[in-house]
């Protein structure tokens, strides 16, 4: 198995195993930057096919971390985990031995929940190392769904005022694809906005509660692409832009949570060509990460998590979309192209910082 020349490292800081006897505990913590900071990413728990395989996924996650941190202008570098197991035989000993393993980061990493782990794993690992966020109690932020949700509204304003030039969402229509935590609190927003609606998602629950609370139109599964809608939000799944999907759409917009939207970065300069504008998904959904990092904050400082710099933070979110945009078109590159130039000139820039 390579390291150092598999296709994904892409001059990673440091990559650490982690096997613990005990638990059986096996874990990958990847740093991608610390230029900006130390660096702060989710522990993944997951059944990975091969040791490979989880090897592919903490290089590409890390590396996303270091770009949506260093767009958002947080001081945090990017680093991701990935934990090789089941989620259904992981036990409370498992995870204090990830926080064991994060610990012997010396403050360089710091863990939140992702896919497979959960709030209480996160309480487990604090129990090891003070270096873990998205704790529920002392300065702990919580669910950061309603924060991301609130981020994907921001930048989906700024992309419908940069594109169609109007500063209300009255009437606008919009396909949400996807109702789940982020997705059915950004519907909130939008339906608040007067906005209307056109939803779908595999739980038929969700939809029904769309359509009842926000008056939302549903819509079939793979009919979500042929809206004759303003603003395609793909709130579920990535790679959802990509040959098949993209000449389907009508919006002249796409705003919304899910990371990894297009399938490969060409798709970019696709809906460039087709006069579709994209917000970049990992600047519009960082609100998440926002709401973390403040919670870090507040722990290193032993002052209260101040939910107002959050907001103030998310608020910046208009402002770096439409910078993105107006990039894009002065240099006729895609929005994508535009956001990874704008994050790569402030991570290659700094100083390395010590740990936190
Ligand atoms: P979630 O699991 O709560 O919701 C996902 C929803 O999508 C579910 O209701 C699911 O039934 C639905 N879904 C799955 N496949 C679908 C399909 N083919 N068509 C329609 N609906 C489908 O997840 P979430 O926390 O709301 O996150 C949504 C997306 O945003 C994910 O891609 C996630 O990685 C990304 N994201 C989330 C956060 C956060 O704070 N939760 C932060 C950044 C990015």
């Amino acid at each position: 198995m390579s390291v150092f020349s598999h296709k994904e490292f892409d001059q990673h800081e440091q990559i650490s195993f982690f096997h613990d006897k005990e638990t059986g505990m096996r874990a990958i913590i990847a740093l991608h930057s610390t230029v900006l900071g130390p660096a702060l990413g989710g522990c993944r728990l997951w059944a990975y096919e091969n040791d490979e395989a989880a090897v592919k996924d903490v290089l590409r996650l890390s590396k996303g971390m270091t770009y949506k941190a260093a767009i958002t202008g947080l001081p945090l570098g990017g680093g991701k985990s990935v934990m090789i197991g089941d989620k259904k035989t992981k036990t409370a000993d498992m995870m204090r031995a990830m926080g064991r393993a994060v610990d012997a980061m010396g403050g360089r990493y710091i863990v939140a929940e992702d896919v497979g782990t959960t709030v209480e794993d996160m309480s487990h690992i604090n129990s090891m190392t003070r270096h873990v966020v998205g704790i529920s109690h002392g300065a702990g932020s919580g669910d950061p769904s309603p924060t991301t949700a609130l981020g994907v509204f921001t930048g989906l304003k700024a992309a419908v005022r940069f594109r169609l030039g109007r500063n209300d969402l009255k009437g606008l229509k919009v396909a949400v694809q996807g109702l789940g935590n982020v997705g059915y609190n950004l519907c909130r927003h939008l339906h608040e906005a007067g906005a209307q609606l056109f939803v779908t998602d595999m739980a038929p629950d969700r939809v029904d509660m769309a359509s009842r609370e926000f008056g939302a139109m549903p819509v079939a599964l793979n009919s979500i692409y042929d809206v004759d809608a303003d603003v395609f939000a793909p709130c579920a799944l990535g790679g959802i832009i990509n040959d098949e999907t993209l000449p389907r759409l009508k919006a002249k917009v796409v705003a919304g949570a899910a990371n990894n939207q297009l399938a490969e970065a060409r798709h970019g300069d696709m809906l460039r060509r087709a006069e579709i504008l994209y917000a970049p998904d990992y600047l519009v959904n960082a609100g998440g990460l926002i709401s973390v990092y403040y919670e870090h904050l507040a722990r290193q400082t032993g002052k209260a998590y101040d939910r107002q710099a959050v907001l103030d933070q998310v608020a910046k979110i208009d402002a770096t979309a439409t910078s993105i945009f107006e990039m894009a078109d002065k240099e006729d590159i895609s929005c994508g192209t535009a956001a990874d130039r704008i994050a790569e000139g402030r991570f290659t820039k700094r100083e390395t910082c010590k740990a936190a």
